[in-house]
């Protein structure tokens, strides 16, 4: 049984390995381990699910081709690989979206896409994430794309700087302002630019379309 928050159609609103904007059945799972200060669904941090559902429940509320499955924090759920592999075994194309402070299971392989947040000093979560070293380990054989979402302080700008630093050329990131708000990302690509430009090439820029549009 996996436990739910809820699972609903809408557009996918970041930038992934479905096209942002993509209409698609959200299954957001219930529970995560982390508290970040600027988490936008605190109602799905509790391990309390309003609902338990089985793997098949759950593919049958799936009516989109297109999932993306979110949390809370999927990987603390056992099943959430099962349920993984059941919806690509019936021709889903789904993308998960993770926390970053959970590893996959030694020999895992799937055909999914993975959102892996790599947690900024903004979120308060940083000395939950692991070392450089450990996550380029556990994600480089995946398809991967990194999430960084930033508040734009110099803090997280010069997170920002460093985890490029460290990890040029071996994934691509996808980077976003913590408001939605499009002129913040002008500001990142400027701080990039003055200490190392090439790395902007490792940057897929993002504003959450979700929060623009108003959809959950
Ligand atoms: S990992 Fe996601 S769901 Fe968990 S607290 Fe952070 S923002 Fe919220």
């Amino acid at each position: 049984m996996i436990a739910i928050h809820s699972i609903f159609e809408s557009i996918s609103g970041e930038v992934g390995f479905m096209p942002q904007g993509s209409w698609c059945t959200i299954v957001r799972l219930q529970g995560c381990n982390l508290r970040c200060r600027w988490c936008d669904t605190k109602d799905s941090q509790s391990i309390e699910a309003k609902y338990m559902l089985s793997i098949d429940e759950v593919i049958d509320r799936c009516k989109n081709h297109k999932v993306l499955i979110t949390g809370g924090e999927p990987l603390i759920q056992e099943e959430t690989l099962k349920l993984i592999d059941r919806l690509i075994e019936r021709h889903h194309f789904v993308q998960i979206e993770t926390n970053g402070s959970i590893f996959l299971p030694s020999g895992y392989s799937s055909d999914c896409g993975w959102v892996v947040d790599y947690k900024g000093p903004s979120s308060g979560m940083m000395d939950r994430m692991p070392s450089f070293e450990e996550f380029i380990d556990n994600w480089i054989e995946h398809r991967v794309i990194v999430k960084l979402v930033v508040d734009n302080s110099k803090e997280d700008l010069e997170f920002v700087f460093q985890i490029l630093s460290k990890m040029y050329g071996l994934f691509q990131f996808a980077i976003s302002p913590l408001d939605a708000k499009g002129e913040k990302i002008l500001d990142i690509v400027n701080f990039i630019r003055e200490r190392d430009e090439k790395l902007l090439g490792d940057l897929i820029f993002s504003i959450q379309m979700h929060k623009v549009v108003g959809l959950l």
